[in-house]
């Protein structure tokens, strides 16, 4: 059972800032200054506490994490790359930090400006440039291959996250749909497990070391959304959400089968299987035009994501924040976005699917000139602490895909309307283990 983040007792700031400094010559934490106040939030439990406001089922953040950054990025890319990819506009960021000349002041509580601020030191430009701590690896940091290229991703650790779960657990999911009868459901968390599998096979024999998030079509974490009753009813609330019992069931859902769950996978990615990739495999849907009696849409397309695009409500979130910044700070960037602009490409050489035509609102920005690839921050993207690729392709109630699911992992080619195709699941995993060999081979 997990239970609520501790709810932080006031302390005046000039307090805070004695108890946490990090190091005699670097107050990395302040008392505040610099920043714009903040209304006191509505979720104020009583006079002298403030609740942290937190991502759904979020603990409050470490932010000594932050120590081993110091005068480890210079301010020009620091904000290129807040600018460029993670915010969505620089007034989502402003609230909560504060970019001076040598340093950038980092709000520790949103909603509490008593809380104080975390003062990170820029490098400067002549400085020679420490090593940024990380568990992951650049390509040019591996192993080199054997000469005959049988191996050429020998010592790559590759991360696979199949999305979802299967079975019965999908009725927590909402991705599992029927159309017609005697027909295979379509459940996503099955279908991005079949590809994961064969991504396991495949690229071992390639010469990487693999690790999955899930082996099997059970949830990783233990906890269910009966034990979660209470954190929904609390995240409501701070929200300003009326915490109905039909609202509280549907939070509890989300927070079993979304947050609990990828919390449970990135723990193991993070702290014991330290990958130099993720992969974040999934199939896209697009909208049923009756969501109660579903039907087959025309659209079938690919995109793929990084992280990215985080809105003033993202960044407020105070775990969220330091995750964000922790992907500035390591760099994370320049290696998702390269892998996923090959990735992407190699993929939709073998599926032949149009490119996705983009997202009609703010929650998503292009970062280069690939149609394909888009940022948006997504709680697996975000919390994988390594480059992370977000695969998108198929839409699952296309009648193609349909057709494909339903005739399996078949050997060999298949005709589908004048086309011989490899089985759907063979096919996604043949694109990615070409732009892995691409990217990591030498
Ligand atoms: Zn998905």
């Amino acid at each position: 059972m997990r239970f609520l983040p501790p709810v932080k007792p006031r302390v005046p700031a000039l307090l805070f800032a004695v108890v946490l400094t990090c190091a005699p010559s670097c107050p990395a934490f302040e008392p505040l200054s610099g920043l714009p106040s903040l209304r006191r939030s509505a979720s104020t439990t009583d006079a002298e506490t403030v609740r942290p406001y937190l991502s759904r089922l979020g603990s409050a953040p470490d932010w000594s994490r932050l120590d081993a950054y110091q005068h480890a990025i210079t301010r020009d890319e620091f904000v290129y790359l807040l600018e460029h990819c993670y915010a969505a506009k620089p007034s989502a960021y402003q609230p909560f930090l504060s970019i001076l000349s040598d340093r950038v002041l980092i709000r520790l509580q949103s909603n509490d400006p008593a809380a104080g601020l975390y003062t990170l030191h820029f490098a400067q430009a002549s400085q020679i440039p420490i090593k940024r701590q990380r568990f992951w690896r650049k390509r040019e940091e591996l192993p080199r291959q054997p000469d005959d290229g049988s191996l050429p991703l020998r010592g790559l650790r590759v991360a696979v996250d199949p999305g979802h779960i299967g079975g019965d657990w999908t009725k927590w999911d909402d991705r599992d749909f029927q159309i017609g009868r005697h027909t295979l459901r379509i459940r996503e968390g099955e279908m991005t497990l079949k590809v994961a599998k064969i991504l396991q096979r495949d690229l071992t024999r390639l010469g990487a070391t693999i690790g999955l998030t899930r082996e099997s079509n059970n949830p990783r974490t233990s906890l269910r959304p009966e034990d979660l009753q209470d954190e929904a009813r609390q995240y409501l609330i701070q929200r300003n959400r009326i915490p109905s019992s039909k609202s509280i069931s549907f939070t509890a859902s989300q927070m079993f089968a979304i947050s609990s769950e990828i919390d449970a996978r990135a723990d193991w990615l993070n702290k014991e299987f330290q990958p130099d990739v993720a992969l974040c495999l999934h199939f896209d849907a697009a909208p049923f035009p009756n969501p109660l009696r579903p039907s087959f849409v025309r659209s079938n397309y690919i995109h793929m994501l990084i992280n990215g695009t985080y809105s003033e409500g993202e960044i407020k979130e105070d775990d969220s924040r330091l995750e964000m910044l922790l992907r500035i700070l390591q760099g994370v960037y320049y290696s998702e976005e390269k892998l996923a602009s090959l990735a992407g490409d190699a993929l939709q050489k073998e599926t032949r699917l149009p490119v996705f035509s983009g997202y009609g609102s703010s929650t998503a920005q292009r970062v280069n000139d690939n149609p394909m690839v888009w940022a948006r921050n997504l709680k697996a993207n975000r919390a994988f602490l390594c480059p992370t690729l977000f695969f998108e392709p198929h839409c699952m109630n296309n009648i193609l895909t349909y057709r494909r699911v339903q005739a399996g992992e078949y050997a060999g080619l298949r005709e589908f309307d004048g086309i011989y195709r490899k089985n759907i699941y063979q096919e996604y995993a043949d694109g990615i283990a070409a732009a892995l060999v691409k990217y990591y081979g030498r």
